[in-house]
């Protein structure tokens, strides 16, 4: 940067004409000396030296030529000088250093090189003064004039000028000097500066300088206008800051921390005492430093301090220890339930298996049975008997990945899914965890829940589950899972070959009774606040209800009207009541109102054309009528009942081997010219489907061409051909549970289902009286008695 300033007074006693015409050169690499301003040099170099030093010994003039050369790289030539100089007398000398010496020099006039005279040991030269012509008018006046009020508005930006360059400029009225001084104080290159020295006409000169003053300005313009945005940004955020660690440091002054920094601390220490997987630890402290930089009040801070939680939460380590103590399990087991020898013979065959070997990968079972028949409750039996947690979600419905799996941290208010969140609530890393209605886990657009499942159930990957919210894997190898399910069929093929079956049918009336009497009433009168003392049940009372109250598999109505019993007689009993109430058959309608059902089979049935048929839903066995009837018509069949369009299908097979066979079933061939058929299935708001109901379709048909009533107490369940062979079906020990239920005596099942009976209960066996068929008109012939077929 040039310090140029105007001499303070022209105290030179040599001008223009008096100039020596021989001057000693002085080259300077990159600092222009314009007439009349001061300079500074530092004189390092020995000729220069010795120049500066022969000059001062006589009339201190010297010629000061600017060098073409980019660095001073060894001593200047005469060819590496530009041609147009300026001559300077020196003011002043002092030595700086041991190195160089420093001298002001004051810029006297513009010379012209004519030739050098001597290159050794100084540059010397022959020179002609250049003299500024000036001839002042309108246009210079108006030049200089636009040019101070540039440079003000130069000065104004400039970070670098001092103000009082204003003035200084607004006092000169010699327009070349004035060109001269602003170019001397801007911010130009050496080839600038050396052009506007160059420059002996004044206007064009002032013109020139003009150029270079609109271009600076322009650049400050800008530079100023980028820097008060970034201010504007930074000002912003500084400000926040500012704020906030003035407001921490009063704080501090007055002996309080600031939550954030007390929350931030106690989440370290939480993650230290907890002792996180390596990788979880790291997430966490990742998340926590990540926090410390945060608003307390920011949805962010909230967002990464609940994540800390569960990360902080979750039982990464914490077991509970298994109870493998097999007696005692197995009396826990039987305490809590009745019967269900199957699954509790499994359930200790897995403790013992666990005692030999600690280390086996939990088989993983699926409870599979209608509504009520104790899944849920015998899980939770399971987790008592092993010492475990228990914990349960239950995934009808779901159909959303998100919803096992978690979402994303990404996604707003979003939190891990339901396994990660049931090993939370349980606190412990080896709960019994139970999956429940896993067969009405559905999939659609939003991903297919049963692919995380699968993930979750598979002992060789759910070491590592992998939750989108926790981002970290969670080892779920030491928990056991139990599912539960109504039906298998709905169960995707790939989850239900993980899964060991174990089936649970329902019951007969008379574990009903026992288990009533055992464990629903014990449990209800304690719930309701009654003691033995207060309220007996007599059993044909339970008896009645069952029959009366209840139709189902389960026992979940069973305990509902006993409850509903209780709360009659609690209500007695807080009104004064002291003495027992011995619920007796008679008594039950006054508590649960009149009987619901009654055995209507025999009632039924005992027109023609009505069959008792056997069926299959999600909640159990269950009983069916089919009815068929005539009319005078063209051979139509009409199918009503919300039939599937299986069974449809069935009651056409049924009807095409009746026609087909007319004469060996001894129906009159033309009957079906002149008549319609019709075949009802009440109740006829419940969808049905299937192809079970073949067999008692075609036996409603004959009895209705029979006009003979099929036997009373009989039911019946299997699949036809056209050819009249009878086809196994599904579901025969529940259907064969249902028939017991509703005092049906003779049943008719396919022969290849006979092996289904081992699984029934032996004393519902005994009570029926079962034919086996493979031929339809053995089942003809069984239900109507006496049609014989060819
Ligand atoms: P599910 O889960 O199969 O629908 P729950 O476990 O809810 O059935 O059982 C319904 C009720 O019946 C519960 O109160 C349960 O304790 C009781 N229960 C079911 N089976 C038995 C049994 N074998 N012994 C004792 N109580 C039973």
């Amino acid at each position: 940067m040039n310090e140029n300033k105007k001499s303070p007074e022209e105290s030179s006693s040599v001008s223009d004409e008096n100039l020596p015409g021989i001057l000693s050169i002085l080259p300077v690499l990159d600092m222009t000396l314009f007439p009349r301003m001061v300079l500074p040099l530092l004189v390092w170099q020995e000729e220069s030296k010795r120049l500066v030093d022969d000059a001062m010994g006589k009339d201190r003039v010297i010629g000061l030529i600017v060098s073409k050369k980019k660095k001073s790289d060894g001593p200047y030539k005469a060819e590496d000088m530009y041609n147009v100089g300026t001559s300077a007398m020196i003011l002043k000398m002092a030595q700086s250093d041991e190195k160089g010496i420093q001298i002001l020099v004051q810029g006297l006039s513009r010379f012209e090189v004519i030739k050098y005279t001597q290159t050794e040991p100084y540059l010397r030269a022959e020179i002609k003064p250049v003299s500024n012509t000036v001839e002042k008018d309108m246009e210079i006046d108006a030049l200089t004039n636009n040019l101070v009020g540039m440079f003000k508005s130069v000065l104004d930006l400039s970070p670098y000028l001092p103000k009082e360059l204003g003035a200084l400029v607004k006092s000169i009225d010699e327009p070349g000097i004035l060109a001269d001084l602003i170019a001397s104080s801007l911010n130009l290159s050496k080839e600038e500066k050396q052009s506007i020295l160059e420059t002996y006409d004044v206007k064009k000169r002032l013109k020139n300088v003009h150029g270079l003053i609109n271009r600076e300005l322009q650049i400050l313009k800008l530079g100023q206008k980028i820097q008060s945005q970034v201010k504007q940004d930074i000002d912003k955020s500084q400000r926040e800051y500012y704020l906030r660690q003035q407001l921490k440091t009063i704080k501090e002054e007055l002996g309080e921390k600031d939550e954030k920094s007390v929350e931030v601390e106690e989440y370290r220490a939480k993650i230290e005492k907890k002792g996180l997987p390596e990788e979880a630890k790291k997430e966490a402290e990742r998340e926590l430093n990540r926090l410390a930089r945060m608003h307390p009040s920011s949805s962010e801070y909230t967002v990464a301090s609940t994540y800390i939680d569960w990360l902080t939460t979750l039982p990464w380590n914490e077991s509970t220890k298994d109870n493998l103590n097999i007696p005692k399990a197995q009396k826990v087991l039987n305490d809590d339930h009745f019967g269900l020898q199957k699954v509790k013979k499994r359930v200790l065959e897995y403790l013992a298996v666990r005692k030999l070997k600690p280390d086996t990968k939990g088989p993983i079972l699926c409870f599979a049975g209608p509504p009520g028949t104790g899944k849920t409750s015998l899980g939770r039996s399971i987790a008592r008997a092993l010492g475990r947690k228990f914990v349960r979600i239950s995934l009808g419905g779901v159909r959303d990945e998100a919803e096992i799996r978690g979402h994303r941290r990404t996604y707003v208010g979003a939190l891990p899914g339901r396994i990660i969140q049931g090993i939370r609530r349980a606190g412990s890393n080896n709960p019994l965890f139970m999956l429940d209605e896993i067969d009405k886990v559905g999939s659609d657009f939003r991903g297919d829940p049963s692919s995380a499942l699968l993930e979750v159930l598979d002992p060789e990957q759910n070491f590592s589950f992998s939750d989108h919210y926790l981002d970290v894997s969670f080892d779920l190898s030491k928990v056991m899972f139990i599912t539960t399910a109504n039906l298998l069929d709905t169960i995707p093929p790939a989850l239900r070959d993980r899964m060991e079956v174990l089936e649970l049918l329902g019951y007969t009336d008379d574990e009903k009774i026992k288990i009533a009497k055992r464990f629903l009433i014990k449990r209800q009168i304690e719930a309701h606040g009654l003691t033995k003392d207060l309220i007996r049940f007599s059993a044909p009372a339970i008896k009645n209800i069952i029959s009366g109250y209840t139709r189902e598999a389960g026992l979940r109505n069973l305990e509902r009207e006993i409850a509903s019993v209780c709360r009659g007689v609690a209500r007695e009993v807080a009104e004064g009541k002291k003495e027992l109430t011995h619920i007796k058959v008679n008594d039950i309608h006054k508590f649960i109102g009149p009987v619901r059902f009654f055995s209507e089979t025999g009632i039924r049935t005992a027109t023609p054309g009505v069959v008792t048929g056997m069926a299959w839903t999600p909640a159990g066995g269950e009983l069916l009528f089919i009815e068929a009837t005539e009319m005078k018509g063209k051979h139509e069949l009409t199918l009503t009942g919300q039939l599937g369009d299986v069974m449809k299908e069935s009651a056409t097979a049924a009807l095409s081997y009746i026609r087909s066979n007319a004469k060996a079933l001894g129906v009159q061939e033309d009957f079906f010219d002149n008549h319609d058929i019709h075949i009802h299935v009440p109740a006829g708001a419940i969808p049905k489907d299937g192809p079970s109901a073949g067999v008692a379709m075609l036996t409603a048909l004959m009895s209705m061409l029979k006009q003979k009533p099929v036997i009373a107490d009989m039911a019946m369940t299997g699949e036809i051909t056209l050819r009249g062979q009878v086809l196994p079906v599904g579901g025969v020990k529940e259907k064969v549970l249902a028939a017991h239920r509703r005092g049906i005596k003779q049943v008719i099942i396919p022969k290849w289902n006979k092996k289904d009976l081992e699984d029934v209960p032996r004393d519902v066996v005994k009570s029926l009286r079962f034919h086996f068929v493979d031929r339809m008109d053995t089942v003809v012939k069984l239900a109507l008695g006496t049609v014989s077929v060819k």
